[in-house]
């Protein structure tokens, strides 16, 4: 089954440095390079539907897609019911935030009883994953004030990260391509090296007083490419916020909703957050949609407090597409797959590109691997997209390049092959 789709995406040599296209556009333009406020090169890309793992574009070139769009899509693509379920829900119309819906509880309810960790019950919604982070760093803010500590307004990101586009997001997190330009207007909050566990506790001490939470992402994503930290560092991390009441936050946009083979990226790793964030793979790819739940004891306090919403928190549309997603990912216990197929993707990649001339280091758990490398990233995305292969660019700050894959957890064993052949191939192309 085809669902037909309007996205276009960009990729190719040039990304990186990319301007706005529509500056230098004639006005009466009517190639996919219309497409405005996306930077990137000009040989956009016009995706007119897709199915399972494969895109297919206007011009007849089916696409298989490694990195789930942008590392959204995990029940894969074309799934009608997903889209039933959307429509259904949005024929009630548009609903303050402040009531309830039936799509809005019925997703609550999934995530609680069957996602989130034990003891998160209050769940707020937003449209992705930086309204979601952005939010994550209010509720510390918020957390601290409503407990009488004003004075305890830093969130302590860590380097390099990536944690959305707002301006709080940038700020917080270490990612030098997107803060470029932006500089002035961010906050300098402290950063936490990614692997140093003495250093990192050593950095929350100093700030204790004025720390109100720490920002991590369990497993670094298109900043670091898959940089994994040790299970000391997470205790370290994990004790030196517990000791000073202060919020820890697991930025799972990324690595969330089964993305590492586990429900929970940071459940790889001896880190105990107090907040824990999501968007991308909530939605599957088909809606925008994010959530950042906590504990109840967290939400008590901020009863008090007073916590606004976004206009489209909860929308009905998103939420019932999301809890569809998560319908799915259950029924075809796709975790469970991701967390059988994780060992494999590792063998496939190490044999064919572990002693690459182009490759630094493979990393990565489940369907979320980065491979670091020593030539320019854009050359090797532009590689792979001319043999209809998409991966994701990444790097920045200790890794200047890398290229990330994430497939859709339906992928099979033979799209699997395919999809290292092709990255093997542009990699050799890559002089
Ligand atoms: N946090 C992490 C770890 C991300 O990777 C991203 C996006 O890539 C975000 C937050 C921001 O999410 P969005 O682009 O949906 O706003």
């Amino acid at each position: 089954m085809v669902i037909a789709t309007t996205l276009r995406v960009r990729g190719g040599p040039g990304a990186r440095d990319a301007v706005w296209q529509s500056a230098d556009m004639p006005a009466d333009d009517r190639s996919p390079s219309r497409y405005s406020f996306v930077p990137g090169p000009a040989d956009v890309v016009e995706v007119v539907s897709a199915e399972g793992v494969w895109l297919h574009t206007a011009d007849g070139r089916r696409i298989l897609d490694g990195a789930g769009g942008a590392f959204v899509g995990n029940i894969g693509w074309g799934r009608r019911e997903v889209a039933d379920a959307a429509a259904a829900a949005m024929t009630g119309g548009y609903v303050v935030p402040i009531w309830a819906t039936p799509a809005r509880l019925a997703l609550v309810d999934r995530l609680v009883d069957r996602w989130l960790p034990d003891g998160f019950t209050q769940v707020f919604f937003t449209s992705g994953g930086s309204e979601s982070t952005d939010s994550a760093l209010r509720l510390a803010r918020a957390y601290q004030v409503a407990k009488g500590r004003d004075a305890r307004w830093r969130v302590a990101g860590r380097h390099p990260s990536y944690h959305g586009m707002t301006l709080g997001t940038i700020a917080v997190a270490s990612h030098s391509h997107r803060q470029r330009g932006f500089e002035p207007m961010l906050i300098d909050f402290p950063k936490l090296p990614w692997d140093d566990a003495d250093a990192a506790v050593a950095i929350i001490e100093h700030h204790a007083d004025t720390l109100a939470g720490v920002i991590v992402e369990p497993i670094t994503g298109a900043a670091g490419a898959c940089l994994i930290a040790s299970d000391d560092y997470w205790r370290a991390i994990t004790d030196a916020c517990r000791r000073h009441d202060i919020l820890l936050i697991a930025d799972e946009v990324m690595t969330g909703y089964g993305r590492t083979g586990l429900t929970w990226g940071h459940e790889q790793f001896p880190l105990e957050p107090d907040v824990l964030v999501g968007g991308k793979g909530l939605g599957g790819g088909y809606v925008p949609i994010g959530a950042v739940a906590t504990r109840a004891d967290i939400a008590e306090v901020l009863r008090t407090a007073g916590f606004m919403f976004f206009t489209f928190t909860g929308n009905d549309g998103a939420c019932a597409a999301a809890d569809k997603v998560l319908e799915i990912l259950e029924r075809e216990s796709l975790v469970s797959r991701v967390a059988e197929l994780g060992p494999q993707v590792e063998a496939r990649l190490r044999s064919a590109l572990g002693d690459h001339r182009h490759v630094v280091d493979i990393r990565g758990r489940g369907l979320f691997w980065g491979i670091e490398l020593r030539c320019s990233r854009d050359a090797v995305v532009g590689a792979a997209l001319a043999r209809d292969l998409w991966v994701y660019p990444a790097g920045s700050g200790p890794v200047a390049d890398a290229v990330m894959i994430a497939p859709p957890f339906v992928i099979d064993d033979d799209e699997l092959d395919d999809l290292v052949a092709r990255l093997t191939s542009a990699l050799d192309a890559v002089r």
